[in-house]
């Protein structure tokens, strides 16, 4: 009798798995400097905080 829950799939490494967070860590920081920050995070960079407004803007965002 084979057991069901014996996969055959190759489990990820440790280091696919610290890719893969890293990769969510970036992606959700993008996401939200370009939808939610407003200017707290990108004080000191005024170019920062326009280039992800104009993101915002052009994504369609909603902003002001
Ligand atoms: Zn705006």
């Amino acid at each position: 009798m084979s057991n069901l829950f014996a996969s055959t799939a190759a489990r990820p490494t440790m280091q696919e798995g610290f890719a893969a967070l890293g990769w969510a860590l970036t992606l959700s920081s993008v996401i939200f400097l370009a939808s939610f920050e407003q200017g707290m995070l990108t004080a000191g960079a005024p170019v920062a905080h326009e280039l992800f407004h104009d993101a915002r803007h052009l994504l369609g965002f909603p902003c002001h």
